[in-house]
């Protein structure tokens, strides 16, 4: 597909603004109710995923161009999907799909963000999101009797991802996922320096080609591994290795689970234990890529085409991703495990979920805006009376975190990791 392709869903966009909102009926209090981070904090149609339907049917009969202030638009926007569920509600549209194809387009042109030039030209040299060396990947994991997979096999490779890899503050939770599955057992394995970046964040800014040379990269070195299931800690790597990849026909082939996927299975045939009461409140943020972004690729070829000059037909029928069938039951059945937890629910949950702030390339180029989605998030956490919020992936905890630094939000940050490690 390219951008053209949504052309019929540039006319039909009717401006109703169920993309800048929660939907009606899960609305349940007036403070938590916004969907999109970048209407919301910019206050302009253009931010919208409507704007953008705007802006590429402009782009389409070349009354404007792409120029800073369009790539400023559309860049302010951490591609997380919420408008696209809400979009669902009322018209089968697919504005995220279009606004990644505008991505790719103004890469493709070379209409790039200086600060995701940085990002890609580390990625280009040390096949990691994070402008490190690649020869420090495995570094987090010193220490720990897990094997090594260039040097023996095992059924299960656990895939610690770019932030997870570089980010020191973050080790131990990586390591202590780990741990977890070596505890029950598991016959787990790493790549350690060997493992690369899974492309996913890359396809987000619109490198499309690193998403492919990645995917075939993975397939290469899993294929060689010999593993059967692939357990990451990273929900975008999980949305890129079970979802991007088989979007561009590049399907791995193996069992993928993040790892609340497999630890709520561990827990469930009793190969690991929480005993140990943690009396906390908290909650839980879905991550985007875990949730909404996280279901299934559909995929579709047909023909789609106009009757009586304006209803649009799908033939055959197409059936849209509407964001329900992401990750959201093993995470909350986790936290419903662990004795002595106190477990609220926010107001924006699941395929409604607000965004942690840091994705679609928003953590690098805009940190300001990054921290604000961010500090919306702690405040509705706080709202529901938790005193932790929980998440499961790297890049939640990290934005979360910088955002509770610089707005002085008092509330502890967890991974779910840290609280199952804290039960056992
Ligand atoms: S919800 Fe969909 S149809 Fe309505 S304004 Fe937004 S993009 Fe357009
Ligand atoms: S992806 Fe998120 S930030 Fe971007 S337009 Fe949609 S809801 Fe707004």
């Amino acid at each position: 597909m390219t951008w053209q392709d949504y052309t019929h869903d540039m006319q039909r966009c009717t401006r109703c603004s169920y993309c800048k909102w929660i939907p009606y009926r899960y609305m349940q209090n007036t403070d938590f109710i916004e969907g999109c981070p970048s209407l919301s904090h910019y206050l302009w149609h253009a931010y919208a995923s409507s704007g953008k339907f705007n802006m590429a049917y402009s782009l389409l009969q070349e009354r404007i161009e792409i120029d800073d202030t369009f790539l400023d638009v559309l860049y302010r926007c951490q591609m997380d999907g919420s408008c696209d569920i809400s979009c669902k509600v009322q018209q089968d549209l697919e504005p995220l799909q279009l606004m990644q194809e505008l991505r790719i387009k103004c890469v493709e042109e070379g209409q790039l963000l200086p600060a995701h030039m940085v990002v890609i030209e580390g990625l280009r040299k040390e096949d990691n999101m994070m402008q490190s060396s690649k020869t420090d990947r495995g570094k987090w994991a010193e220490g720990l009797d897990v094997k090594n997979l260039n040097e023996e096999s095992a059924g299960v490779v656990y895939y610690a991802g770019c932030r997870y890899s570089f980010d020191e503050e973050l080790w131990p939770v990586a390591r202590g996922g780990l741990q977890l599955l070596l505890d029950a057992g598991v016959d787990v394995g790493i790549l350690g320096a060997d493992e690369a970046c899974c492309g996913g964040r890359a396809y987000e800014l619109g490198y499309a080609g690193e998403l492919t040379k990645y995917a075939e990269h993975q397939m290469e070195a899993l294929r060689t591994a010999g593993v059967k299931t692939l357990v990451t800690p990273c929900s975008d790597c999980y949305a890129a290795f079970k979802v991007l990849y088989d979007k561009i026909g590049k399907k791995l082939g193996i069992e993928v689970l993040h790892i609340t996927q497999y630890l709520d299975r561990l827990i469930k045939e009793g190969k690991l234990r929480l005993t140990k009461e943690v009396p906390l409140t908290v909650t839980y943020h879905d991550p985007c890529h875990l949730g909404r972004l996280g279901e299934p690729w559909i995929h579709w070829q047909g023909k789609e085409y106009k009757v009586m000059g304006q209803m649009i037909v799908h033939d055959p029928p197409k059936k849209f991703r509407r964001g329900a069938k992401g990750v959201y039951e093993p995470p909350r059945d986790i936290l419903k495990s662990i004795p002595g937890l106190n477990f609220v629910e926010m107001y924006r949950i699941k395929e409604y979920s607000w965004c942690c702030g840091a994705g679609g390339g928003v953590i690098d180029a805009y940190p300001d805006f990054a921290a604000w989605t961010g500090t919306e998030r702690l405040k509705e956490a706080k709202a529901v009376g938790a005193k932790a919020i929980v998440s499961a992936c790297p890049w939640c905890k990290r934005n979360f975190l910088d955002a509770a630094q610089e707005t002085g939000e008092e509330i502890e940050v967890y991974d779910i990791i840290e609280l199952v490690q804290k039960a056992v």
